[in-house]
């Protein structure tokens, strides 16, 4: 398939990649919020009234591993957004993004 530039026509179109940045960055903030949640449920489970600082950094840790974790997800989500639901595209000759759905029609 060829993918031509809706505006000028040129078949000179590149893939910035853009979306992939937002995927993981939301993909970090869901991994740690969820990581800290369950690492909030699992402690007030074992001691509801003592919140040590043992308890407060495996609760940063948690929240780290979380949101590394998130971080590779969400960032292999957005390559999948990327590369086969909107990869968003750019045309080198007149530096214009578009859709590559609006492309294809
Ligand atoms: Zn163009």
């Amino acid at each position: 398939m060829s993918v031509k530039c809706p505006y000028c026509s040129s078949t000179n179109i590149s893939h910035p990649q853009t979306g992939t940045s937002v995927a993981s960055c939301i993909g970090a903030l869901g991994g740690a919020a969820s990581a800290i949640y369950t690492a909030v449920n699992s402690v007030s489970k074992q001691s509801p009234y003592v919140f040590t600082a043992a308890t407060i950094t495996n609760l940063i840790l948690a929240g780290l591993a979380g949101g590394l974790s998130g971080s590779v997800f969400g960032s292999k989500l957005g390559q999948e957004l990327d590369n086969k639901l909107f990869p968003e595209l750019q045309c080198s000759n007149c530096q214009r993004r578009f859709s590559s759905v609006i492309a294809l029609t």
